[in-house]
C-alpha cells in the first residue's frame, strides 16, 4: 500500500505519527490528516512535505505528522476507494467535548492522541471534500485578524464551533491554535497544492520557517454560520443548481419542503451552502450563511 512509512510511524509508543524534530525548544505544530479515511490526499501532503523540510529546516520546535484514522484509509483503499468508507464506527470529528465512554476503533485512537494532547500548541486539520471544488477554512473569531494573512482560500467560516462535537471545538475549549482546511475536491491535484501551501504558509507565519509564500490568488469573503435546515419531507426540492457557496438574490426562493417554501428574506448578504445534492429527510443538511 501507498504511504507505508505513516502506516508504520510511531511515536511515544502511539501509533500513526511521525516526528520531525528542529532539536531546538519551541512550539509543536500538529498537522493533523486523514481524520476522514476518505481523504488521502494529506498523506500525499505528508510526503512532500518531509521531501521540502530536507532543504528548508524547522528552525525551533517540532512538527508531529498525525495520521489519525488509518484504520478507516486502509479500509477506503481495499474497497475500491469507496467514499462511504470515511470512518469505521463513529465519525472521528464529532466525538470531541462528549462525556461519555465509548470503545469504538475512533474513541480509542481520540484516547491515544488525547494521551500527548498537552505537547501541543499549534495544530491544522487537513480536509477534502467529496462533491464540488472549493477551498475553505474553518477558524473561530479569535482568528479573525489573522486568516487572511496565513491562508489563500474562497471562503473562511466562523461558526459557533466552541460548542460542537468537532475537533476543533476541543482545541478551543483548551486554548490551542487550531484551523481547519477543506482543500477542494480530494481526487483533484489541486487539493494537494492547496493543503501543501496552507501547511508551508503556518509553517512561517509561526516562525519555524522562512519560507517566502507565493502571492495569494483569492479574497477571502468571511461567512458567519447563520442556520442548519433539515429537510422534513420527500417533497424537498431546490429550485436550482447551486454549486458549492451561492449568494441568494433578495426574495430568491430556494427550496421547497411540500408546502413549505425557502426565501431569501435577511437585509444581510446570505449564502446557501449545499453539502450534498442528494436530499434525504432529516439527514443530508443544508447550511445558511451569513456575509461578515
Ligand atoms: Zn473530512
Amino acid at each position: 500500500m501507498k504511504y507505508k512509512k505513516y502506516l508504520n510511524a510511531n511515536y511515544k509508543w502511539i501509533k500513526w505519527i511521525t516526528e520531525i524534530d528542529s532539536w531546538k525548544q519551541g512550539k509543536t505544530f500538529w498537522i493533523f490528516a486523514i481524520n476522514h479515511g476518505n481523504e488521502p490526499v494529506w498523506l500525499e501532503v505528508f510526503q512532500e512535505l518531509e521531501k521540502y523540510l530536507e532543504t528548508n529546516n524547522i528552525v525551533y520546535g517540532k512538527i508531529l505528522l498525525i495520521a489519525v484514522n488509518i484504520d478507516a484509509y486502509t479500509k477506503y483503499v481495499n474497497n475500491n476507494y469507496d467514499d462511504s468508507y470515511r470512518f469505521i464506527d463513529d465519525n472521528m470529528n464529532r466525538i470531541w467535548n462528549k462525556n461519555i465512554i465509548e470503545t469504538s476503533s475512533e474513541w480509542q485512537r481520540k484516547w491515544e492522541l488525547l494521551s500527548i494532547f498537552d505537547e501541543i500548541d499549534i495544530a491544522l486539520d487537513l480536509h477534502s471534500v467529496s462533491e464540488w471544488n472549493l477551498k475553505m477554512l474553518i477558524s473561530d473569531f479569535s482568528q479573525k485578524s489573522v486568516v487572511n494573512s496565513i491562508f489563500d482560500v474562497e471562503y473562511t467560516l466562523f461558526d459557533d464551533i466552541e460548542n460542537t462535537w468537532a475537533l476543533i471545538s476541543y482545541f478551543l475549549k483548551n486554548n490551542k491554535i487550531w484551523f481547519g482546511i477543506e482543500c477542494w475536491n480530494h481526487k483533484s491535484s489541486e487539493a494537494f497544492l492547496t493543503g501543501f501551501d496552507a501547511v508551508k504558509n503556518m509553517l512561517l507565519y509561526y516562525s519555524f520557517t522562512n519560507y517566502k509564500p507565493e502571492s495569494k490568488l483569492y479574497n477571502q469573503v468571511h461567512l458567519g454560520f447563520h442556520e442548519e435546515i433539515f429537510p422534513t419531507t420527500n417533497n424537498f426540492k431546490f429550485t436550482k443548481e447551486y454549486n458549492s457557496f451561492t449568494l441568494l438574490n433578495k426574495g430568491e426562493k430556494f427550496a421547497s419542503d411540500w408546502e413549505k417554501e425557502y426565501r431569501e428574506n435577511t437585509d444581510f448578504d446570505l449564502y446557501i451552502w449545499l453539502i450534498s445534492h442528494n436530499v434525504r429527510v432529516w439527514d443530508w443538511a443544508w447550511f445558511l450563511f451569513k456575509k461578515l
